[in-house]
């Protein structure tokens, strides 16, 4: 028997709805904010992730599906969008239309050890902002977040998490102070940690393992040596969130996994799901439009990850009906003129579930029942001489005899009943 990859899911019909509702309300929330949907390939050149991402990054250095094509060139399945979005703003000149809003939604790919919340194949909602450079942005994007996970109505305590990350010209003489203080801990820190150290000390502050955590504890935090503008850019930040009566903390650890965020970075994070507790994440990334190579731009953006989403979803959810009308058909005539009757209600805008397996009356009840079709249509020998069809409303069990013609109308009656 062949088997998914390890870390990958099949997303099964009766969890579609929940997957659904979740791009819905995206869809809807963000272009309430003036954002509209960019697709981009699943695959892109391996270097447009080096570059973007970071060489160093845990995400290029481990996670990458890379591999040749025929021609030999190294491609790699998308290990997250935005890179690919940057790509997109550059080849196609949307420098010309700032500023540009957008979002994405769709697989991403990453070699992880697969736990409950954490695939091998798992699927992002992301928008990215270019253009605006001042704090009054990334507030508005907080906003827009905050109130996708209201109007989702996720389960759980959801917290944000803001941090500034500063910009080359705080960043570099804090590293040195970092590194400084990192090699006097070093035997301390985590076998990964004490590799790492030197090409990036930041990494150090946000890993999980517990004696490089109290290690982080003590170490000087990028928020007390930020540079006059980055200093200006926070607060101004942290005044338009208390103006929106956003509520945050401020979580001097977050550096984030990726190499390009500058100045603001954010988290949101929940209390209902253990370790993987992230279901949003982002930040300002002003240099990145530039390091692909297109003309400087600043810009912010955050993604979401919907595995997770559905987890803080799946309590309580109820399984759609696959159709309005359940149709049972008992005897050759009877099929006959049921298969016309239930072409007749969907041209109507109402959709069938037909019993394709014959059976008796009973048995068709039954699946008639499974299905969860607030209406059965019945049509046996009687209904056929007779040019009926007997409309049973399954939550109370009342039954209507109503000629062929009247069908349409019976079950649009019923269904303004039902509702
Ligand atoms: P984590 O710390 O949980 O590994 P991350 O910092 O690597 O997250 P980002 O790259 O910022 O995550 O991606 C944004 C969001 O995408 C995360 O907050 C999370 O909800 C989701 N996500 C990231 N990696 C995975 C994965 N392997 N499986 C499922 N969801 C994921
Ligand atoms: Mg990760």
């Amino acid at each position: 028997m062949i088997k998914t990859v390890r870390g990958v899911h099949d997303i099964l019909p009766e969890e579609m709805t929940t997957w659904h509702y979740l791009e819905a309300t995206a869809r809807r929330v963000f272009s309430g904010y003036g954002y509209r949907e960019l697709r981009t390939p699943i695959f892109e050149k391996s270097e447009l992730f080096a570059r973007a991402v970071g060489a160093t990054s845990d995400i290029v250095e481990k996670e990458m599906y890379s591999f040749a094509d025929r021609g030999g060139d190294s491609l790699s399945l998308r290990p997250e969008g935005t890179a690919s979005v940057v790509r997109a703003f550059i080849n196609n000149s949307m420098h010309r239309l700032l500023p540009w809003r957008v979002f994405y939604m769709g697989p991403m790919f990453r070699y992880e050890r697969p736990q409950k919340g954490r695939q091998r194949q798992f699927h992002q909602i992301g928008c990215e902002l270019f253009g605006p450079e001042g704090p009054l942005a990334d507030a508005e994007l907080m906003a827009m977040v905050m109130r996708f996970f209201a109007e989702a109505g996720v389960a759980g305590n959801l917290t944000l998490e803001i941090n500034s990350l500063g910009c080359p010209v705080c960043r570099d003489p804090y590293r040195v102070q970092l590194l400084a203080f990192l090699t006097a801990e070093q035997e301390r820190l985590c076998g990964n940690c004490q590799n790492r150290m030197a090409r990036n000390p930041l990494r150090v502050l946000d890993c999980k393992k517990e004696p490089c955590g109290e290690v982080a504890q003590r170490a000087p935090h990028m928020r007390d040596h930020l540079c006059p503008v980055c200093a200006d850019h926070f607060s101004g930040l942290t005044a338009h969130l208390d103006r929106l009566g956003l509520s945050y903390q401020i979580n001097p650890r977050m550096v984030r996994g990726l190499d390009y965020y500058n100045r603001t970075a954010f988290e949101v994070t929940t209390d209902a799901l253990g370790s993987q507790n992230a279901v949003a994440a982002g930040g300002r990334y002003d240099g990145l439009v530039a390091e692909i190579g297109g003309q400087s731009t600043p810009a912010i953006g955050f993604a979401m990850g919907l595995e997770r989403l559905v987890l803080l979803l799946e309590e309580g959810r109820v399984v759609d009906p696959v159709a309005t009308v359940y149709l049972v058909m008992v005897g050759e005539e009877a099929q006959g003129v049921g298969l016309s009757l239930a072409e007749r209600l969907r041209s109507a805008g109402l959709s069938v579930e037909t019993n394709l397996a014959e059976g008796s009356m009973k048995a068709q009840m039954k699946r008639a029942g499974r299905s969860k079709a607030p209406i059965t249509a019945i049509v046996a020998d009687r209904e056929v001489t007779e040019k009926t069809v007997v409309f049973k409303q399954m939550a109370d069990g009342t039954q209507h005899t109503v000629a062929l013609e009247g069908a349409v109308d019976h079950v649009r009656s019923l269904l303004q009943t039902l509702s």
